[in-house]
């Protein structure tokens, strides 16, 4: 094993260094030994888990069904794992990863404690060199980069956040021990799917609560629940099934539309299975109608509907004014909820509109908005993600000719199917920008993505071949390809993490693939039979 006191002087041995210990890393680790390659991981944080090692906030959940938001790789783990809920908590998801890492021993070939901060590519040995926090250094013929697509948190440069006395937090960055809000007097900035989780648990227990919102989020009722008595046996028996019907789906989940279009039912049937889905299909809503994130006029049906029935939930008009979204449907991620609306009607919660009037700054005793000071104990930064590229951008990373990944992605990221990039050659990214990442199941995505790079890593074996890169003009068209596809769908319709509109001087590029996951894998098997067609191999 790796470890900061003992660096390894075989390290040039590995086939394959993978960064990140998430779902996507952990699958990797096992495909890459499965398939006969040295593989070592390289994680951050103390322990598995990626994602939901971080994300330990008030309600963190996942907004997809566990029993799609799993491994199907191994028949007899999900055969023999227990969901307790339709949607797991954090901490059940956690335990689930921490029992795969076991299950699969792979904690013996991951370093914990280990941030990597740069990687280069050494033509000579065609190989990679990777450096970490601790002045380690590993090579590796190949390098697996799943370092997750928001992993990275965004904490906006507020004037005097260090002139703060009390405690501060991000929702990704959560404390271990969890927080004791009680007595409290809360501030909690950003209301995305992250705030929308966590502000009623936190309403409850702290004593005031302050919301500070810019912009207005569309959330829908999760309709979370345990399982029912023989739920989880009816998907196992059928398993497998399952899951192929679920990569035939737009997003990889087996949700069909009621029917193509919004717009081709009465107002009566399209309210009807409007109120239907709300009531039990949580993010996949969405979905109620094929056309809804792509024609205007279903969109605002669709855009109504929630907006009335946020006015009917929330009790003070002018607090549900403020928490009506005015973007379309959709454009920035649904969020699922549990009583988020509710929320708003107790006599401890307030919200304040900073959309028009930004946060000043914050002050010693609290955050200060347009001359009025709100006192907080405590601030949560709800503030998000450096999206999709933020993980990559922070390591320097190097490759063919000296060519620096933050310096060729300038204008925006550009890749071959968000699997590999031209100028990296024998690097792979799960889960990067331009493959579908988290427009579809994620679990499913990242399975899929290390099946890929295990057959073209297992090709290239077999071929002897010592580099696979993507050619320039593949990825020039795979790039207009995902700008086309990206335009027709009404998700790039205004600011969002999608965007890269988050992030102060981030370029404005819609990162994930919006072809939907069954185009997007035919074309990557199509790419893997055609003999990689669109890469080099040397
Ligand atoms: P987010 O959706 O990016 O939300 C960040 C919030 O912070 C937004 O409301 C944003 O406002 C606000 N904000 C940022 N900078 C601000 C500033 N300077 N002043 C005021 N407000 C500011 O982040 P998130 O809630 O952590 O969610 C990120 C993604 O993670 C989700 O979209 C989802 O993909 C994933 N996620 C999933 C789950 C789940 O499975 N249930 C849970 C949590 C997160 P603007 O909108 O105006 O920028």
């Amino acid at each position: 094993m790796l470890t900061t006191s003992n660096p390894p002087d075989n390290s040039s041995n590995i086939d394959v260094l993978i960064v990140g210990a998430g779902f996507g890393g952990l699958y990797a680790l096992h495909k890459m030994r499965e398939c006969g390659f040295t593989a070592r991981v390289l994680e951050a944080g103390d322990d598995v888990g990626g994602t939901w090692y971080w994300n330990r906030y008030p309600g963190c959940r996942c907004d997809v069904e566990s029993i799609h938001y799993s491994y199907q790789f191994d028949e007899d783990l999900q055969q023999e794992w227990v969901w307790s809920e339709r949607y797991a908590t954090q901490p059940e998801l956690l335990s689930y990863i921490q029992h795969v890492a076991d299950r699969f021993d792979l904690r013996k070939d991951i370093t914990f404690n280990t941030r990597v901060t740069a990687a280069t590519w050494q033509e000579d040995k065609a190989c990679w060199q990777v450096e970490t926090e601790s002045g380690e250094t590993v090579r590796a013929k190949y390098c697996i980069m799943a370092t997750g697509p928001l992993s990275v948190p965004n904490m906006p440069d507020f004037p005097g956040l260090d002139s703060f006395t009390g405690d501060t937090y991000h929702t990704g960055l959560w404390p271990h021990e969890g927080v004791d809000f009680t007595g409290k007097r809360v501030a909690i900035i950003g209301t995305g799917s992250s705030a929308i989780q966590s502000i009623p648990l936190i309403a409850e227990q702290a004593d005031q609560l302050t919301v500070f919102q810019r912009t207005a989020n569309y959330a829908v009722p999760a309709a979370n629940r345990p399982m029912n008595p023989g739920e989880l046996e009816a998907v196992k028996a059928e398993y497998a099934e399952l899951r192929t019907r679920g990569k035939n789906f737009p997003t990889a989940i087996p949700v069909t539309p009621s029917g193509p279009s919004a717009l081709a039912v009465s107002d009566e049937e399209r309210e009807r299975v409007f109120e239907e889905w709300w009531q039990d299909k949580g993010l996949m809503f969405q979905a109620a109608f094929a056309d809804l994130l792509f024609v205007d006029e279903a969109n605002d049906a669709v855009s109504d509907f929630v907006r009335g029935k946020i006015r009917s939930i929330v009790e003070d008009s002018s607090v549900a004014e403020i928490l009506v979204p005015k973007n379309p449907f959709g454009c920035k991620r649904m969020c699922v909820d549990t009583d988020y609306y509710k929320t708003f009607n107790r006599d401890n919660v307030s919200l304040v509109n900073v959309k028009d009037t930004p946060i000043d700054r914050i002050v010693p005793g609290g955050v200060l908005v347009g001359g009025t000071t709100y006192e907080a104990d405590a601030v949560i930064f709800a503030t998000g993600y450096d999206a999709m590229t933020g993980a990559l951008s922070k390591m320097h990373i190097c490759g063919r000719d000296g060519l620096v990944l933050t310096d060729k992605w300038h204008e925006g990221p550009s890749s071959f199917l968000g699997l590999t990039v031209h100028g990296f050659p024998n690097m792979f990214t799960i889960n990067g920008p331009g493959s579908p990442s988290a427009l579809v199941n994620m679990v499913t995505g990242c399975e899929h993505h290390v099946e890929w790079i295990a057959d073209c890593l297992t090709h290239l074996r077999d071929t002897g071949s010592a580099a696979i890169e993507a050619e320039k003009p593949a990825e020039e068209a795979w790039v207009e390809h995902s700008r086309e596809v990206g335009n027709a769908s009404l998700r790039s319709a205004c600011d969002s993490w999608y965007l890269g509109a988050n992030i102060p001087g981030k370029p404005r590029v819609f990162m994930p693939y919006l072809g939907g996951f069954p185009a997007y894998a035919e074309k990557c098997d199509s790419v893997a039979k055609d003999g990689y067609s669109g890469f080099a191999i040397t």
